[in-house]
């Protein structure tokens, strides 16, 4: 698909609006109706239909946002994943996941996908092997996350839509950590691209709300699904979704510089044993990051010496927020063990490399400074 020609804080601000045709007010208008008049007109509107008039700009705006012919909004991160899932697949298919992903969407694999007959298996790794050995005659679809939640890992997009089109399989990424801003699937020959809305895209942690967006082919499919299963956004949210997306890339540019700031002071901490970020040169897949990612994201892992105390740290934080999610305008941390990865237990956490002491810390748009003083301020009360 050829890229629009605009920069990317103008298809922010400007692609994707519902022109107020009655007032010429400078915003999208809310168009709240859930009964449209289809006498005459081509489209029979209805907001689980996902065809409402703000659901449809939005759309807009995340298609040219991911480089893409189509895009839906769900309800949720979770919504817009399952829905996808279920759309693409039938009885008898078989998925390959990653060895590390999102605790809800691992979660959501293994307890409904066998009520569907729906086969899957992950990964050991994330190399070009790893994938390829899990790679059945019935393998229709192969689904990645990177950079990964929470250890941050990089998966080559290139060299796995490469393996995929070789198997005539579907590629799907969960696209949420790097944001539109600063990573774009497609253009590296992945199908399908996810969004937890609920994180960059809204930016504020007041919305809950999931993309996905692709072709026109594969879009058509996960909306005859979709239709059914009902997960679409409340046209008033759908309406906020598209203020906040107005900002995203400033935000996100500013997020991503603050969170490769902190993560080289951090790296540098002698109380910390390890920084988890793409953009360090220490990080093992550096390389492959450069590579299909145009900045390195607000996301960070670290683990604290032996000894001492993750927990305790968090609480004498200050103005970084011991709280759920990521992605807000304001800093937060928060325990993996405790939180994302609790489903999976002790044994598979400790499989996948998570360990309890692992924090996770998602850069807000403060001045770096004040966060890294008051990150001192937490290691100093240890
Ligand atoms: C939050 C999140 C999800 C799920 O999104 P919800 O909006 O909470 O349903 C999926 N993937 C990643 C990487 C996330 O961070």
């Amino acid at each position: 698909m050829k890229r629009l020609n605009l920069g990317i804080n103008t298809i922010c601000a400007h692609v994707g609006e519902v022109e107020d045709t009655q007032f010429k007010g400078a915003i999208s208008p809310l168009f709240m109706a859930t009964s449209y008049s289809y006498d005459g007109m081509d489209t029979k509107r209805y907001p689980r239909c996902f065809n409402s008039p703000n659901q449809e700009a939005l759309a807009k705006k995340v298609a040219a946002l991911e480089n893409c012919e189509a895009a839906m909004i769900f309800g949720s991160g979770m919504a817009a994943i399952s829905h996808a899932l279920l759309g693409l697949l039938q009885q008898g298919d078989h998925v390959v996941f990653p060895e590390t992903m999102y605790g809800g969407a691992y979660n959501f694999i293994v307890k409904e996908f066998p009520k569907y007959g729906i086969e899957f298996s992950f990964t050991q790794g994330f190399s070009k092997e790893h994938f390829r050995s899990e790679i059945k005659a019935n393998t229709k679809l192969i689904y990645l996350e990177t950079p990964s939640n929470p250890l941050m890992k990089i998966t080559d997009l290139e060299m796995i839509a490469h393996l995929a089109k070789e198997h005539d399989c579907i590629t799907m990424i969960d696209n949420t950590f790097a944001s539109p801003i600063n990573q774009n699937p497609t253009d590296f020959g992945i199908d399908i691209v996810m969004h937890s809305a609920t994180k960059y895209m809204g930016g504020h942690s007041d919305i809950s709300a999931g993309t996905i967006s692709g072709s026109q082919v594969h879009m058509d499919q996960i909306w005859s699904t979709s239709i059914n299963l009902g997960g679409h956004l409340s046209d008033y949210t759908v309406w906020l979704l598209e203020r906040s997306m107005k900002t995203m890339a400033l935000r996100v540019k500013r997020q991503s510089k603050n969170a490769k700031k902190i993560a080289k002071w951090l790296e540098k901490h002698e109380q910390v044993a390890k920084v988890y970020y793409p953009g360090l040169k220490s990080h093992p897949d550096y390389a492959i990051a450069k590579k299909q990612m145009k900045g390195f994201g607000g996301m960070l892992s670290f683990e604290l010496k032996e000894g001492l105390d993750s927990i305790a740290f968090m609480r004498a934080l200050h103005l970084v927020k011991y709280s759920l999610s990521l992605a807000g305008v304001e800093s937060t941390i928060l325990s993996p063990a405790e939180t994302s990865h609790f489903l999976l237990g002790p044994e598979e956490r400790k499989k996948q490399g998570i360990s309890d002491g692992l924090l996770r810390f998602s850069s807000g748009i403060e001045e770096k400074e004040d966060i890294i003083a008051d990150l001192e301020q937490a290691f100093a009360s240890l």
